[in-house]
């Protein structure tokens, strides 16, 4: 495991194998047993502990994913603030599980509905957000009485165990959380393990996909959420300061390492010229540099391997018939870092790969095109579908995008809509696979079964022999 502003080596990751996945699901078997018994006010209390705990301890956490994921300390900082609000969402648990109760749904009976638990659930998880991720998951999926399984990535597994830690200091009763490191083969022996009930996954959409089909054919309950390719709308009433800062900020941020940063921008009726002049002019002010240095807003990427590949579409995109406004390849910045600084591409088009393809880097490509419908169908012909947002001061021209796009979250003005804990995140067509969104309201649904009860308690002098259908009598 690489430091990605130094490119040294900075510690070894043990990857489990298949007898080791099977312990930890034999283990967490046993601790699911117990767990589902613990009273839900209980469960919320250890909730509240661990919040308490992570909020006190979030520069120590984002220290450790500067460290190991690259991203400037303001960016963890961030990611934890965000991973914090599905705690939150979590110590509301005993209103979460209230069913519904139907007095007299028939003549003396009664109708009422449950939530529980499955047992044992996993998740596995990338590397860009190394303590977001993980937090979306766990937090439902414990609280609603399963025991989970993390197998983070293994290029910075270490906030996994932070957190681990920090659960286990609130109180959660071993084995209920367990961190499992690993790679495709761990991964492989939980899609197949029978003692595992669902599978959670975040990552990119060919592993998305062949997660989903592996875990469904094993009769697993499966999520998967996959890549993006985010487009940002422009229309020609738009504030071209505010659309640039907007764009310069969900492109680079992160170093592009975000499902949810903004990869082409649209630029609609001739604000094109406009609109590239502004974004140009704010990329030499973006400090690039490690990301523990005070001041610095892009980090470098997370492998050498990566940040090739990410050069790799710079370098391609004239010859594609792009036009490269900014080549970020020659940073300048010393050492064995995995830099880049923020490239600029005009003139992207379908077809290109630097339009195509998720390049996951500081990397933006504008588009041009004279009309909202052109627009709109950039964005909904693509086969992602997670982010997506429109700029403009037109409220009946935003409503219309919100009700026209095919895509999961929208942003009116905003670049980057993560939604709040208590919505659900969760993007359409090959961004997820499977129905239920992750965290929120469907985290919850997707973490539990639910059982509907009919009960009657009559006197059993009234009672008789009727072979007819039950009916609302
Ligand atoms: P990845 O798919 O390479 O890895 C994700 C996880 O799967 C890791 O834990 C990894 O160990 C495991 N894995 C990798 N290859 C595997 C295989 N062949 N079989 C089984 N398991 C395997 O993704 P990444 O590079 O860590 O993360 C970046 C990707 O994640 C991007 O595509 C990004 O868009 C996507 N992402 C999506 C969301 C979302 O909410 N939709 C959020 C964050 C990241």
């Amino acid at each position: 495991m690489y430091n990605p502003a130094t490119g040294q080596v900075q510690a070894q990751v043990p990857l489990a194998s298949a007898a080791e996945v099977d312990a930890a699901v034999q283990a967490a078997r046993e601790a699911a047993r117990t767990w589902r018994l613990v009273p839900l006010g209980r469960r919320a209390e250890i909730m509240f502990r661990f919040r308490a705990q992570l909020d006190a301890r979030r520069d120590e956490l984002a220290r450790i994913v500067t460290r190991e994921h690259g991203k400037v300390h303001s960016d963890a900082l961030g990611e934890i603030a965000r991973g914090l609000e599905n705690v939150d969402y979590a110590c509301g648990i005993p209103n979460l599980l209230k069913g519904g109760y139907s007095e007299g749904a028939s003549t003396g009976v009664d109708v009422y509905s449950i939530q529980q638990p499955l047992g044992v659930v996993a998740g596995i998880t990338p590397f860009n957000f190394p303590a977001m991720v993980p937090l979306w998951m766990m937090c439902n999926a414990l609280a609603c009485g399963n025991a989970f399984i993390l197998k983070p990535s293994e290029k910075d597994p270490s906030a996994s165990l932070f957190l681990a830690g920090l659960l286990k200091e609130a109180g959660l009763p071993d084995g209920v959380l367990t961190v499992l490191h690993g790679d495709k083969e761990a991964v492989d022996a939980l899609l197949a393990h029978p003692g595992v009930a669902a599978i959670s996954f975040v990552g990119s959409t060919p592993v998305a996909r062949s997660i989903y089909e592996a875990g469904t054919k094993n009769g697993k309950r499966v999520q998967a959420l996959g890549g993006a390719k985010n487009h940002m709308i422009v229309l020609p009433d738009a504030d071209i300061g505010m659309a640039a800062d907007a764009a310069v900020s969900a492109g680079y941020g992160s170093a592009g390492e975000r499902c949810m940063a903004i990869s082409v921008v649209v630029a609609v009726g001739g604000v094109g010229d406009r609109l590239v002049e502004a974004i140009q002019a704010r990329i030499p002010a973006v400090k690039v540099g490690p990301g523990d240095v005070a001041g610095n807003e892009m980090g470098p990427l997370i492998s050498g391997e990566h940040r090739d590949r990410v050069a790799g579409y710079v370098a391609g995109a004239e010859a594609e018939g792009a036009t490269l406004l900014v080549d970020g390849r020659d940073h300048g910045i010393e050492g064995d870092g995995y830099f880049l600084k923020p490239s600029l591409i005009d003139h992207a088009a379908p077809g290109m790969k630097c339009y195509d393809d998720e390049i996951f880097g500081p990397v933006l490509s504008v588009t041009r095109v004279d009309t909202y419908e052109e627009a709109l169908k950039l964005v909904n012909d693509n086969e992602y579908g997670n982010g997506t947002a429109i700029f403009t001061r037109d409220g009946g021209a935003a409503r219309q995008f919100q009700f026209d796009c095919e895509v999961g979250m929208v942003g009116i003005n905003v670049p980057i809509p993560v939604p709040v804990a208590y919505y659900s995140f969760g993007g359409w067509k090959a961004s997820l696979f499977g129905d239920t969104h992750m965290y929120g309201p469907e985290g919850v649904k997707f973490y539990t079964r639910s059982k509907v009860v009919t009960s009657r308690w009559p006197d059993p002098a009234t009672s008789t022999v009727n072979l007819g259908f039950p009916t609302n009598g």
